[in-house]
C-alpha cells in the first residue's frame, strides 16, 4: 500500500488527490515554502474533521487546517499528510443582540458583511480583511483597534473545536476554560476551530483620518505612547517611510482615526492637541470603505502579479524601552535595504494589558510596538530576505523582543521554547492532552 493509499482508503472520493489541488495546498501567501499533502478534505461538517483527525492521529499522519491560505512560510501546509480546506465550512450569522457565530473558513469581510447591516462589527480588525477568521484567531489579530480593545481572538466568546484527539467539544473561559485558551493564538497546536462566537461592537458610519508626519523616530515614538495611553482616537497604526531627501533616511508616520456618526465631526484641535507632528493631512471616508482600504491594494498588486510574488515578511514585538535601537538598526541594515522601494513596514504601539490570550506572547513594558517588515521578493530573490528576518529576529531578540509569529521566518524549537517563556508548560500540557499524536499545526515547527 502506498501512503497515499493509506490516506484515501478511509475517506475515498472525498479525499481531492488532484495534481493541481496538492499544488494549490503547498502554496500560501508567502509563496516561500511548498510541501504537498498526500490530498485535501473538504469537510461540511465538525464530524468529517473529527473522522479525519480520529484516523489520523493514530497514524502519525499530518493534518493542518487552512481558512484563507494566507501563511507566511508554510504554516498551513502538511508535508505527506492531509490539508482540511475549511472553505467549505464558512457560514456567518445570524447576529443576535450582540454578538455573532461564525465558521472558521469564513473570511472577515464576510464576517462584517454580516454585522454591518446591524450597524455591528468586530470590536478589532486586522487591516487586511481577506484573511481566514480560524487563521487571525490562531495568530491573535492585530489591527488599529488593538490598542484599546485587545487581539481580535480577545473577542471571542465561545469555541467549538475537534481537537488533535478526536473530540469534538464547545469551550469557552468558564466551560473546558484551559482548552479555550490554548487555542485562541494557539497556532492551531491543539485543536481546529469549527466556529468562534464573537463578540460585536457598535460600528461608526463614518471616520475622520489623521495622517500625521514627524521627521524624527524619538519624538513619533513619544507621541505614540501618548495617543496608545490616552486613547483619545479610536484607531491608532502607523508606518516608517523612507524620507525623500535624505539618503537611506526615515520619516514617520501616525495614522489615527476617530470614528463618528455624522453630522457633527471630531474635534480637531483636542485630538490633535500636545503632538510634535511636522505636518498633517486629514480626509473623511466612510467607515466601510475604510474598513476594506487593503482591497484597493490588493486589486492592484494582482493587477501587476506582484499579490502572487514571494513575501518574505517579518512581524516583531518591540519593547518600548529598546524600540528605538532595534528600529533603526534594522532599517539601516543593509539586509533590509529593498524594503525602500518593495515594502511597507508597520510601526505602532500596543497596550500589553488589553492583549488578554495568553498564549499572545508580548515584551515586557507597558506599551510595545509592534514593527512588521512587509516586503515583496521579486521571484528568485527572496533566500537572503529570509535570511536576514533570522538575522534580524536575533538582534531584536536580544534586546528584549518577541516574534508576532505569522511570519517567513523558520523558528527552531529552542526559539519556540523561548517565544512561549513562561507559558510554555501550559502550552506542552495542552498539546499532551489534546494532541497526543502530534497531529495538528506541525508547519509551525514546535516540537514537544
Ligand atoms: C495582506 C495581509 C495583511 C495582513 N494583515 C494583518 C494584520 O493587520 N494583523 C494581523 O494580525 N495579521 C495580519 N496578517 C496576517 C494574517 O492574520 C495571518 O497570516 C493569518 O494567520 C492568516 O490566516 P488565513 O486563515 O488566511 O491563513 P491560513 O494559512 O489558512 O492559516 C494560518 C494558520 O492558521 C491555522 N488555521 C487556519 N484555520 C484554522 C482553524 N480553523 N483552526 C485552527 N488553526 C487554523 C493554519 O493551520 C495555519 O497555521 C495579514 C496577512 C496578509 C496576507
Amino acid at each position: 500500500m502506498t501512503s497515499s493509499d493509506r490516506v484515501s482508503a478511509p475517506f475515498g472520493e472525498l479525499l481531492d488527490t488532484r495534481p493541481e489541488a496538492l499544488r494549490e495546498a503547498a502554496d500560501d501567501f508567502g509563496h516561500l515554502v511548498s510541501r504537498q499533502p498526500l490530498g485535501v478534505l473538504r469537510p461540511r461538517s465538525a464530524a468529517e474533521v473529527r473522522d479525519a483527525l480520529v484516523y489520523a492521529g493514530p497514524r502519525g499522519i499530518p493534518v493542518a487546517a487552512r481558512a484563507g491560505g494566507h501563511s507566511l512560510h508554510g504554516q498551513g501546509q502538511a508535508p505527506d499528510g492531509i490539508v482540511l480546506d475549511l472553505s467549505g465550512l464558512s457560514a456567518v450569522g445570524p447576529v443576535a443582540g450582540d454578538r455573532v457565530a461564525v465558521r472558521a473558513g469564513a473570511l472577515w469581510r464576510d464576517v462584517l458583511a454580516a454585522t454591518l447591516p446591524y450597524g455591528l462589527t468586530p470590536p478589532v480588525l486586522t487591516d487586511y480583511l481577506g484573511a481566514g477568521v480560524g487563521g487571525v484567531l490562531s495568530a491573535g489579530g492585530l489591527g488599529g483597534a488593538s490598542h484599546r480593545h485587545g487581539l481580535v481572538a480577545d473577542s471571542v466568546l465561545e469555541l467549538e473545536v475537534v481537537t488533535g484527539a478526536g473530540e469534538h467539544l464547545v469551550c469557552s473561559p468558564e466551560h473546558h476554560g484551559a482548552l479555550f485558551h490554548a487555542v485562541l493564538a494557539g497556532l492551531g497546536q491543539v485543536a481546529v476551530i469549527i466556529r468562534a462566537t464573537l463578540r460585536l461592537s457598535p460600528a461608526p458610519t463614518l471616520v475622520r483620518r489623521y495622517c500625521l508626519y514627524y521627521p524624527d523616530l524619538d519624538a513619533y515614538l513619544a507621541d505614540q505612547h501618548l495617543l496608545a495611553t490616552d486613547r483619545r482616537f479610536d484607531y491608532l497604526e502607523g508606518q516608517a517611510r523612507p524620507a525623500e531627501d535624505t539618503a537611506g533616511g526615515w520619516n514617520y508616520m501616525v495614522e489615527a482615526v476617530a470614528a463618528h456618526q455624522g453630522p457633527t465631526p471630531p474635534d480637531d484641535q483636542g485630538l490633535l492637541a500636545d503632538l510634535a507632528f511636522d505636518s498633517a493631512e486629514i480626509t473623511d471616508l466612510g467607515h466601510a470603505e475604510f474598513a476594506h482600504r487593503v482591497a484597493a491594494d490588493e486589486e492592484l498588486l494582482r493587477a501587476t502579479g506582484e499579490w502572487l510574488h514571494p513575501h518574505p515578511w517579518l512581524n516583531l514585538l518591540l519593547p518600548e524601552d529598546t524600540a528605538a535601537s532595534v528600529v533603526s538598526g534594522i532599517l539601516a541594515d543593509p539586509g533590509f535595504r529593498d524594503l525602500r522601494e518593495n515594502g511597507v513596514v508597520l510601526l505602532y504601539p500596543l497596550l500589553t494589558r488589553a492583549l488578554r490570550a495568553p498564549l499572545f506572547r508580548r515584551p515586557r513594558g507597558q506599551v510595545v510596538f509592534l514593527l512588521a517588515l512587509l516586503r515583496t521578493a521579486a521571484p528568485g530573490t527572496a533566500d537572503p530576505m529570509v535570511a536576514a528576518n533570522r538575522t534580524a529576529y536575533e538582534f531584536a531578540r536580544a534586546k528584549g523582543a518577541v516574534a508576532y509569529p505569522v511570519n517567513a521566518l523558520a523558528m527552531t524549537p529552542a526559539d519556540w521554547r523561548e517565544h512561549y517563556g513562561d507559558q510554555w508548560d501550559t502550552l506542552a500540557r495542552a498539546k499532551g492532552v489534546h494532541d497526543p499524536h502530534g497531529t495538528l499545526g506541525r508547519g509551525h515547527g514546535v516540537a514537544y
